[in-house]
């Protein structure tokens, strides 16, 4: 492992005068260098925001669905121009390395593809046969909620935004997105893309700004809220949004397991291990931060894990040459990091390797860090910690694996790591997750086509995948008569024992158990 040196970080809201701030600044977390400003957005102009968001839904929608898929290519075109100017924007603005950068550009621009593809069939609608009453013809629309507001956090600005403004635009919702206060640069170079594909300005519009200005957009009331962050927020979301019966879809924080058998390929796996705890310096929802391993293999297994980590990881500012891992991207999540370790070690934790901020400039850089023996006391054990830790707990049968995993709070995703298909196939089943995955972890993040979404404290409903589009929709039906309209219909009134007695033999013959006892009731018999 090499350390490159690097200054920090210096974003804020806050003014030094105590005034309302004006703008949010942005300098790179690995390097400290300016990056640009943003102006932020006042509480006082939300009702303003929304009407618009309100005002032009409905052209919007209208306007239909070739009309929108058109609209969502032309954005797919402006991101696949500006792909470099994207990616070397991630890499100043979170400190990633290029690798990292360039995967999230990937899985977010092929979600728009998988939209152009699929929104057609998805939203298509469905003709029902209805056995009552089939005099009638019925069918299911999906129609949008309205305006969907979408929240999100600062780890993976472009994707965890695209997945959910894309499949709303697509549904025929307008959107308004409040980014992260910390990836504000990220965010106007996505705004402006949008704007040159032709976006119009109150169909997609994004406002800058802290946690205030999410509580205050959600007292507006959206139709629709669509969040990923942190458990804690998630719950103020949702008490919120349950107050003023707005739907919600929550995306949250997670603490995912990654389970090795005795069977496994110790080197493919460590291999995994490692890229599945250190992307993006395991700052993604489903980064593993528990790895479960079979005791008769564990001291082999952090011997291989000890040398990729040796080998691999070149812990530094993104855009310096060679760099694996780059920076923690705000001073809060050090802090969370340095404190979980802190707590974990005075309670008897095992530091195998890393452990220590690195020093020697100003950026914020936490070494790839591997501990053991920890117990369930300990905060590291309990709370997701969103760095670079990997906590290794040996288990000794196949079901008390499953059980330490599934004893989590959260569920987000999981791996079983196997050379048997059938024992991993056996135990994911098991795993009450969102994704569960044999001999592979973070690959599904990277999956448009399949929902993403947790359960339990990770949250509840799903983005990307058919199932994200329909999220942002909600099922109406209509019906017409089949033929010219009847003077009467049977269950108007008026109600009279003969009609009674009619129905009641009906129903009795419609819902008898066999075919015989149906005759029977019908002739009367
Ligand atoms: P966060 O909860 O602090 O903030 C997320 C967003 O919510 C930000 O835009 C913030 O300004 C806004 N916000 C804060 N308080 C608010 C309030 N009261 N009302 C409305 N909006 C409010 O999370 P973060 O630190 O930006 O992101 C890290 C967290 O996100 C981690 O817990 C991570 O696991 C989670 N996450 C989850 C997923 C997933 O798909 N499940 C993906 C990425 C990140």
């Amino acid at each position: 492992m090499t350390t490159l040196t690097a200054p920090t970080q210096a974003k804020s809201t806050e003014s030094a005068n105590g005034q309302k701030p004006s703008v949010i600044v942005s300098t790179s977390p690995a390097t400290g260098r300016y990056l640009g400003e943003v102006p932020i957005t006042p509480l006082e102009s939300v009702p303003t925001v929304m009407a618009k968001a309100r005002a032009a839904q409905s052209g919007w929608f209208r306007a239909g669905l070739r009309h929108r898929i058109d609209v969502l290519r032309r954005i797919k075109n402006a991101l696949h121009l500006n792909m470099d100017l994207i990616i070397s924007t991630q890499i100043a603005e979170q400190g990633k390395p290029p690798m990292d950068a360039l995967q999230e550009f990937w899985a977010a621009i092929e979600t728009f593809a998988f939209y152009i593809r699929r929104s057609q069939e998805t939203l298509a609608p469905r003709r029902v046969m209805a056995t009552l009453l089939p005099h009638r013809i019925y069918w299911i629309e999906r129609r949008p909620y309205g305006v969907v507001l979408t929240i999100t956090p600062w780890n993976y600005p472009l994707l965890l935004s695209t997945a959910p403004i894309a499949a709303a635009l697509a549904a025929g919702n307008t959107v308004i997105w409040k980014p992260s206060e910390y990836a504000t640069q990220i965010a106007a170079l996505f705004t402006k893309i949008m704007r040159d594909a032709g976006v119009p300005e109150d169909v997609f519009q994004t406002v800058y700004g802290a946690g205030d200005l999410g509580a205050a957009l959600i007292k507006a009331k959206p139709n629709k809220i669509s969040f990923t962050g942190s458990v804690p927020t998630g719950r103020k979301i949702a008490a919120a949004a349950g107050e003023l019966l707005i739907p919600c879809q929550l995306e949250l924080g997670a603490k995912d397991a990654a389970i090795v058998l005795d069977d496994a390929d110790l080197d493919r796996s460590a291999r995994g291990i490692v890229w599945g705890g250190l992307q993006n310096a395991g700052q993604a929802c489903l980064s593993i931060e528990q790895v479960y391993v079979a005791r008769s293999v564990m001291e082999p297994f952090i011997k291989i894990m000890t040398e990729v980590i040796e080998r691999e990881i070149k812990v530094g500012p993104g855009e310096a040459p060679g760099v694996t891992m780059g920076a923690i991207s705000t001073q809060l999540q050090m802090d969370v990091i340095e404190g979980q370790l802190a707590d974990a070690v005075a309670k008897g934790a095992q530091v195998i390797a890393g452990g220590k901020r690195l020093e020697g400039g100003n950026g914020r850089l936490f070494p790839p860090t591997l501990l053991t023996k920890v117990n369930p006391d300990m905060k590291i054990m309990r709370d997701e910690t969103f760095g670079p830790i990997l906590v290794i707990i040996p288990f000794d049968r196949d079901d008390e694996a499953v059980s330490m995993s599934n004893a989590s709070p959260y569920g987000l995703t999981a791996s079983v790591w196997t050379r048997n298909r059938a024992r991993g196939l056996a135990m994911i089943d098991q795993l009450e997750v969102g994704h569960a995955a044999v001999n592979d972890h973070i690959m599904s993040a990277s999956i448009p086509y399949l929902p993403w979404g947790g359960t339990k404290d990770s949250g509840y409903g799903a983005s990307r995948g058919k199932e994200g589009l329909i999220e942002m929709t909600r099922a109406q039906s209509f019906s017409i008569e089949r033929f010219a309209p009847l003077h009467t219909e049977v269950l108007w009134y008026p109600y009279t024992p003969q009609k009674y007695n009619l129905l009641r033999r009906a129903l009795r013959a419609l819902y008898a158990p066999t075919i015989a006892e149906k005759i029977r009731l019908l002739i009367g018999r």
